[in-house]
């Protein structure tokens, strides 16, 4: 079958102004080292037709598809709290949009793609250890069941590129997103006082992502309010996986509600509020513990770009309201996260009690030196009356044991059978993350040539929750030589 794309790029069209045409880099080599099969497919692409030589050519930005439009996009951001007025896709590039066989439109975006008026003095490019990171992690995620960008193919495009940690083989990765709008998309233009621009940008999404509130009388405090639902979902997610994302810019923030941006991401070991694994997050800025207070301040920005629009020529009125929008992200975060905890607890029904429970039990697993994720999928077997691996794991068995005999006095009041519970606990509690150690594992043997153990990781982490014999290796905790672990940004 001939590589073929069916474009409809609704951006390029409608959205001028918020872009910059632009090609990529002619490179050397392009070659597929890996294509998400299930991906094209749900795409309705024949997996087959991308891996071959076009295919290579054009999702390395070599060569341009038909019907593509690439083109950079526009956008500001603040990082880590100071604001860039321009920012923008500095290595990307949107090459248009899909229908997937869902019915649904997606981004196809290029990820190492080369320069752009965008690049502020970068390169443009992209190598295969972040590349095939953001491959991996973002696979990851979306078995786990939570809205991320995904990963279409990674590609070798046979230059060499300097980076800090050496030189490094280029690459470039293909993605899909809901699209790639962020909340520093809004501020790029709202910084510059284009109040119509941010109004035609607020159409699109609303348009996009959430047509239904088109009819509203108040389309953009609604927005706002779906956009802070969407992040407060989003990130408690994080939480329940022990998710770090690292760098929660707000140019990293989408507007859909997918996690973006696989930079300096990583997975908590133990459970530390304070855990941070990106080496130029100096201060804890981006701590696993201070994810849902990040997402409300970028929100809070979101906001003051939506305020002209909220309530026009009346800043007062419209900061009112759009602030007791916001100030309702915290029950919204903490309603999603306690139905999360209670799935993961096993409980099916709502109780009082559950959260002052869900929290003693987080209060105390910051005192244990216990693996977060086997902990979690561990408790089902406690659930049935069997301690011997959630004890294994502990360091002071004994602080537990009240907490435990709360915790099976609560789950005895449903009538829910045990082997019914351990099915739905073994559901919400992943026994296979994307673990540090193996993480970086894939991606050395990628850097020297060899894709076997990455790909092997990805199939593991495409079934999460299934336990298979002769994967013990991937549920266990890095070796103790291994840490402390530091992540770096993808540039
Ligand atoms: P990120 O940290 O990947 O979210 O990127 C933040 C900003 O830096 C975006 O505007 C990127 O386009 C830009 N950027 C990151 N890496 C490069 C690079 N190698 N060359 C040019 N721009 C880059
Ligand atoms: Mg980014």
């Amino acid at each position: 079958m001939p590589f073929e794309f069916n474009f409809d790029n609704s951006f390029a069209r409608d959205m001028t102004g918020f872009y910059i045409p632009w090609n990529g880099d002619a490179v050397p080599e392009p070659r597929i080292v890996a294509v998400n099969e299930q991906l094209a497919r749900e795409l309705g692409l024949d997996p087959t037709s991308l891996m071959t030589d076009e295919a290579a050519a054009i999702l390395s930005g070599s060569a341009l598809a038909e019907n593509a439009n690439p083109l950079a996009m526009a956008y500001a951001g603040h990082q880590f709290g100071n604001f860039a007025p321009q920012l923008g896709d500095g290595r990307a590039l949107l090459l248009g949009e899909l229908t997937g066989t869902n019915g649904k439109r997606f981004d196809l975006a290029l990820k190492g793609s080369g320069p752009t008026p965008f690049s502020r003095g970068g390169d443009g490019k992209a190598v295969i250890g972040p590349v095939l990171r953001e491959f991996l992690v973002s696979e990851a995620m979306n078995a786990l069941g939570i809205p991320t960008t995904r990963a279409l193919a990674a590609l070798t495009t046979g230059e060499i590129i300097l980076r800090e940690q050496g030189a490094q083989p280029g690459a470039v990765l293909c993605r899909t997103a809901a699209s790639h709008i962020r909340v520093g998309t809004f501020e790029f233009f709202a910084a510059r006082g284009q109040g119509e621009h941010v109004r035609k940008l607020a159409d699109y999404v609303i348009a996009r992502h959430y047509p239904d509130i088109q009819a509203s009388k108040s389309p953009y405090l609604d927005l706002f309010g779906r956009v802070r639902d969407a992040q407060a979902d989003l990130v408690a997610r994080w939480m329940l996986v022990g998710f770090v994302h690292g760098v929660m810019n707000t140019d990293n923030t989408t507007i859909s509600g997918e996690t973006i941006d696989y930079g300096p991401c990583a997975f908590l070991d133990t459970y530390k509020p304070d855990a941070v694994f990106s080496s130029i997050d100096r201060f804890g800025r981006y701590a696993y513990g201070n994810q849902h207070d990040i997402a409300q301040w970028n929100l809070a920005r979101f906001a003051e770009c939506l305020l002209e629009l909220v309530s026009p020529g009346d800043q007062k009125a419209a900061a009112e309201l759009a602030g007791n929008e916001l100030n309702r992200f915290p029950e919204r975060y903490r309603a999603s996260w306690l139905q999360g905890m209670r799935g993961k607890l096993g409980m099916h029904d709502e109780h009082d009690e559950d959260l002052e429970l869900s929290q003693e039990l987080l209060r105390l697993l910051q005192q244990q030196d216990a693996d977060f994720t086997l902990f979690f999928r561990h408790l089902s077997e406690a659930a049935a009356g069997d301690d011997e691996a959630l004890a294994g794991l502990l360091s002071n068995e004994a602080s537990m044991q009240a907490w435990l005999t709360s915790w099976r006095r609560r789950l005895a009041r449903e009538d829910v059978s045990q082997e019914d519970r351990m099915i739905a606990m073994n559901r919400a509690n992943p026994l296979y993350i994307p673990r540090n150690h193996k993480v970086e594992e894939a991606l050395a043997a990628a850097s020297a040539g060899d894709m076997k153990p990455f790909h092997k990781l990805l199939s593991v982490l495409r079934q999460p929750y299934t336990e298979r014999p002769g994967l013990e290796d991937f549920a266990q905790p890095a070796p103790d030589g291994f840490g402390p672990y530091t992540t770096f940004c993808g540039t």
